[in-house]
Parts: C-alpha cells; structure tokens; sequence
C-alpha cells in the first residue's frame, strides 16, 4: 500500500506493478493527484548535482524522461533545454568543477565547464562583469510534472493498481510482525507493506506508525511574468549563484524563483505578493532586460519543499517498523528522482536491494546514526 498519490506515490505504483506486484493500492487523501508539492513544482530536472546517489539517480531518471512517451504513451513534457549555473567567486567555481568531476566520474557525459563567454553566448542578456565562469549540463532541463504523474498512474492502473482518491490514511496498525493495517474514513485495510509517499505530510503518517521523520515543510513562491520576449525561449534553467535566482522559459514568458533564506519551516502556502519585489530585484540585478518584464502578482503560486536535515531524501525500510519503507523528503527534487524512487523502492521492496544506487547512505538510520550526506545545496 502507498501512501500519497504524488509524482512519488504514482511512480512507486508504476515500478511496483512492472515488476509483477498486482495488489498495489494507493491511498490519496485529495480528491485529485497533484494538489501537493507535485502541481506546483517548477519541473525542472537535472544531473549537475554534487553526491554519487543523486546523480545516479538524475542518469535513470532524465532518460526515464526522455523515452516516457514511448514507454508510458504520455507526454512527459520533457524538454533538453540544459541547466546553466553561474558563479562569480572562485569558491563556487571550485564548488562546480569539483562537482563535474563526480559527474563525470558517476557516468554523466553531457555536462561540461563553461566561460563567461560561453555564458554570454547562451543567454546574451547577463550582465557578466563578474560571472568567472559554470557548468552546463545539455540534458538537463525540464518535465511536466503533472504529465509524468499522470503517466505514472494510468500504466500503473493498466497494469493492476488501485487508486483511492478522497481516501486520507488516519492511522496505522502494528502488531508483532510489523504494520498490520491503515486506517481511513471509509474503513480499515490490512496490509503488511506500507510506503509512505506522503511529501511534505510524510513526517504525520510516520508520527502514525510511532516513527520520528526528520521532513519539515518549507514553503517556496515562483513567480511567471508576462508574455515576454527580450530572452530566448530556448534559454536553459539559468542559476545565479551570487543570489540563487533563477529562472526558465515558460509559455511566452519567464518562471523566475529565489529561495528566501528568510523563510521557515510551516504548511503555509499563501503566496506573499511583497515576495515579487524581493525576486525582480534579483533577477534586474543580474538580467538589466528583466526590468522590462511585467507580472500579474496574481499568478504567483507557492508550494511546499519536504526538507531533511542533509537535503537528501529518506528511501527505503525503517528498520524498528518491519513493512513499513519511506519514499519522502526529496529537499526540492522530488518530481526529476521520481523515476528512480520507484525503481528503487520496488527493487527494495520485492528483492531487499536495489543496483540503480548504494540506497543504505540514504537510509531512515543515518539520523539515529549521526551519518548525514554532505552536500551543498544549491537550489
Ligand atoms: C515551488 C516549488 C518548486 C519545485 N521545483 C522543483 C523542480 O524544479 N524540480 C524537482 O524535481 N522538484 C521540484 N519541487 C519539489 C517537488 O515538487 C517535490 O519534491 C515532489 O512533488 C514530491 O512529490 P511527492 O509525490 O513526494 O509529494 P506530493 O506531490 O506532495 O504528494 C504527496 C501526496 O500525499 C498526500 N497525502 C498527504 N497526507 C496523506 C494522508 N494522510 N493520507 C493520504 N494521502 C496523503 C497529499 O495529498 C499529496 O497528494 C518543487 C516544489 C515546489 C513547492
């Protein structure tokens, strides 16, 4: 049983059910999938990150991507546009090129070091007066993350899973074997396997099996402009990492974000119309032409990020709980890893071990432990 019937949940049913699994029923609280982080991700989807899991699980996921309609007969949206991070200390860029260095290492062969001027090619727009240089990774880009998650959920209901929309899970069972069952409005249902694929809620449904998840939620504001024209629409994901503005094409016009360091840990998910002031001075300041961008403060939205202490997820059983596995706390990559969460988590589910990443650093016991992953998140 998952659940949660997010980008997770729906591709956690998808690899369950390709692996020959037919009792896999999802238990979605919504009376629609994609009311949680899911429909207001950004969808963007990468493979420049700094620790062998992720990346690993970027290379499964972006060509999981890259053939999902041909495999899933549903668009994922997925388009190679590349990811640009600027930097404009000598710190950064040893940061990127020491991270380029395990790319390439964990397999990745598109992403390369840039120049400034290079930078200036790819988007002429930057003031590059301080820029020293980047990376860029050609296949990064972006999905649609409604797509993918709905392409998730038809296969896996073509191939035998069940779906309860409308179907809150309020508590959970245990016995002496482990979970025994769940709880929901609509009755009891036993079972012995519980994935919790809960996002950013995911620390109350483990509360219910008496396990502490270290998932805060953190709310995260992006903000369209206009239709607008003065940068190409065929722009990568562009990072400035003196502020961490960045922005993608979007329809005819820009998705701007900035993660406010400002912000704290809670559920709200009210967009602060000030927080478009506090963008644009971002992004005017490295892109001079964005001045000229209009926005309707009333297209922001905001979301919620399921944060762990290392930024990395939790993936896998939870040892003192037997049945009960954790497919939460992506830290703000959620819908580019899912192909790879439900790949992992059915390999763990059905064999006890998974060859796509060594899956025990990332583990529900490296908090008892004291064995965090070390990463510098960027974004
Ligand atoms: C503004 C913003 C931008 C983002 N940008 C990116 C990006 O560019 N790239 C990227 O990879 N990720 C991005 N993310 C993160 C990404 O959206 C999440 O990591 C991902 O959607 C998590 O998917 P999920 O299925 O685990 O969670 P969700 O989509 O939140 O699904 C969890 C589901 O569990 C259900 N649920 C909760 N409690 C219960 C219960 N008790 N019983 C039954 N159901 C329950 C919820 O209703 C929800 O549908 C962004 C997030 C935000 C907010």
């Amino acid at each position: 049983m998952i659940i949660g019937g997010g980008i997770v949940g729906s591709s956690i049913a998808y690899h369950l059910t390709s692996a020959g699994c037919r009792n896999v029923l999802v238990l979605e609280r919504e009376a629609h999938q994609g009311k949680g982080s899911t429909g207001k991700s950004m969808g963007g989807v990468r493979a420049q990150f700094s620790t062998e899991s992720s990346i690993r699980m970027s290379l499964y996921s972006i060509s999981f991507f890259r053939d999902f309609e041909e495999r899933m007969g549903h668009p994922s949206g997925y388009r190679a546009q590349g990811y640009l991070f600027m930097a404009t200390n000598p710190r950064q860029m040893d940061y990127l090129r020491a991270n380029y260095e395990r790319q390439v290492a964990a397999g990745l062969k598109t992403a390369r070091v840039v120049s400034t001027a290079e930078i200036v090619d790819m988007v002429p727009q930057v003031r590059a007066d301080d820029i020293l240089g980047g990376t860029f990774c050609s296949t990064d880009g972006f999905v649609d993350p409604y797509s993918v998650m709905t392409g998730f959920t038809l296969r896996a209901l073509d191939q035998g899973a069940v779906v309860m929309r409308e179907t809150p899970v309020t508590a959970i069972e245990c016995d002496a074997q482990g979970v025994a069952a769940v709880a929901t409005p609509r009755g009891k249902v036993a079972t012995r396997t519980v994935v919790n694929a809960a996002g950013a809620w995911s620390a109350q449904v483990a509360k219910m099996a008496g396990i502490d998840l270290p998932v805060e939620p953190l709310r995260r504001m992006l903000v369209p402009t206009e239709p607008f024209e003065k940068i190409s629409h065929a722009a990568p994901m562009t990072i400035d990492m003196s502020t961490g503005f960045h922005f993608r094409p979007e329809g005819l016009g820009l998705l701007m974000a900035w993660n406010d360091p400002a912000e704290r840990p809670g559920f709200n998910t009210s967009f602060d119309r000030a927080f478009i002031e506090k963008i644009l001075t971002r992004g005017v300041s490295r892109f001079p032409v964005l001045e000229e961008a209009e926005v309707n403060p009333s297209r922001g939205w905001a979301g919620l990020y399921e944060m762990t202490p290392d930024h990395h997820p939790v993936l896998g059983a939870v040892p003192d709980v037997p049945g009960f596995y954790v497919a939460a706390g992506f830290s703000g990559h959620g819908v580019m890893h899912s192909p790879a969460t439900g790949k992992i988590l059915a390999d763990l589910i059905l064999r006890g071990t998974t060859d796509l990443i060594d899956a025990r650093p990332l583990g529900y016991s490296r908090f008892a432990e004291g064995k965090l992953i070390e990463e510098t998140a960027l974004l």
